[in-house]
């Protein structure tokens, strides 16, 4: 059961949060928040039990503490997995820092070594000059054995820091990515709209954001069950995939509702991509997993909106959002795009 199912419930829970903040004087970061949210769901008798002992032992104020909880009961999480990668990096970068540094010592040393041989040499004594071309020959020797042994830390240190950059990589691809449906995140959509946005700025052109919602989903929820509800998502989420191509991004942008980007896209097209993907939507059939049984299909309501350039791009999503609703008014099962949503809406209307 997830909170944005039960609204009030999460409401109570957030107030209850707030009043221990000012019962205990906690300061409210999202840490802290994720943690008092627990405690006053009470779900968790070990979480509760471990924050009535920090409270008992003067432990709120004690950062590493309370972040180690945190850890421990909400998951390493990301954002940890890249401190802890940013902690490697930065010991490999001091590494090779302690590498030049003593290549630099040594290099000096034996500058030092070549200015008294090149003394000696200069006073004429031909008995001494034996002996300094064999301490020269040594010492150069030395520096050879030295620099190998440099080249091999520097090696196996850029080695490390390429797994290293590698794995960053793929924990920002992964942080842009919805866990359910493995669309693009909100957070990516942002990214790619504004970048879109930048783009219409300086090079003009045509940019569309088309939303989705599914329709009725609540009901289909409470038929057929939350676990059957997220497969549909997956499937939602395949056709929006597969209906978008090249620079057009789509996104989960939160519950049942789905997101496109679509730059230099003119209107007229970017309507043809909803029709697409609602389609693609009705026409699948939907099967339960776990017994094979068919459950019918599902449909998706569609609202694309034009950026009018300027514009905050917030206002381009709420119209493409009024569009949807407008959709849904019609009766669902269909695009509406701010081309159509005035003739339709008089119709209605009169
Ligand atoms: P409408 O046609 O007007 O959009 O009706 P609706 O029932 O789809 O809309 P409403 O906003 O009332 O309900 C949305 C529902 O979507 C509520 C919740 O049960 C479901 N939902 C949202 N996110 C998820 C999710 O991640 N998984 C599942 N299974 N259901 C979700
Ligand atoms: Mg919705
Ligand atoms: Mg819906």
């Amino acid at each position: 059961m997830h909170y944005w199912e039960m609204p009030e419930h999460a409401r109570v829970l957030g107030n209850r949060t707030i009043e221990l903040f000012r019962q205990y004087d906690i300061v409210p970061t999202p840490t802290n928040y994720e943690l008092w949210f627990g405690y006053a769901a009470a779900q968790n008798a070990e979480l509760v039990r471990e924050l009535d002992k920090a409270v008992a032992e003067k432990k709120l104020t004690d950062v590493s503490y309370m972040q180690d909880l945190h850890g421990r009961f909400f998951g390493s999480g990301q954002g940890s997995a890249m401190d802890e990668m940013g902690a490697s990096l930065q010991a490999e970068v001091q590494k090779f820092a302690k590498v030049l540094e003593g290549a630099g010592q040594d290099t000096a040393t034996y500058g030092k070594t070549l200015n008294v041989a090149a003394s000696q040499l200069g006073r004429g004594d031909v008995n001494q000059f034996k002996v300094v071309i064999e301490g020269l020959v040594a010492a150069t020797r030395a520096m050879e054995v030295k620099h190998k042994d440099l080249e091999t830390e520097l090696k196996t240190s850029s080695k490390e820091m390429s797994v290293l950059r590698g794995r960053m990589e793929s924990v920002r691809k992964e942080s842009l990515l919805d866990s359910l449906t493995g669309l693009a995140n909100r957070r990516c959509f942002d990214e790619r709209v504004n970048e879109a946005v930048r783009e219409v700025g300086a090079e003009g052109g045509d940019l569309c954001i088309l939303i989705g919602d599914v329709d009725h989903f609540k009901k289909f929820n409470d038929t057929w069950g939350h676990a059957t509800g997220d497969q549909v998502l997956r499937l939602v989420a395949q056709c929006f995939k597969g209906n978008t191509k090249g620079r057009d991004t789509a996104a989960r942008y939160g519950g049942e509702e789905f997101v496109v980007v679509l730059p230099q896209t003119s209107i007229d097209n970017a309507i043809t991509v909803a029709e697409q993907i609602r389609h693609a939507v009705e026409t699948k059939k939907i099967v339960k997993r776990s017994t094979g049984e068919t459950l019918g299909s599902i449909t998706l309501s569609l609202g694309v909106a034009r950026y009018a350039p300027g514009e905050p791009i917030a206002d381009t999503i709420n119209r493409a959002d009024a569009c949807l609703y407008a959709a849904k008014r019609a009766g669902r099962n269909r695009v509406m795009s701010e081309w159509t949503i005035d003739a339709t809406e008089q119709k209605s209307a009169s």
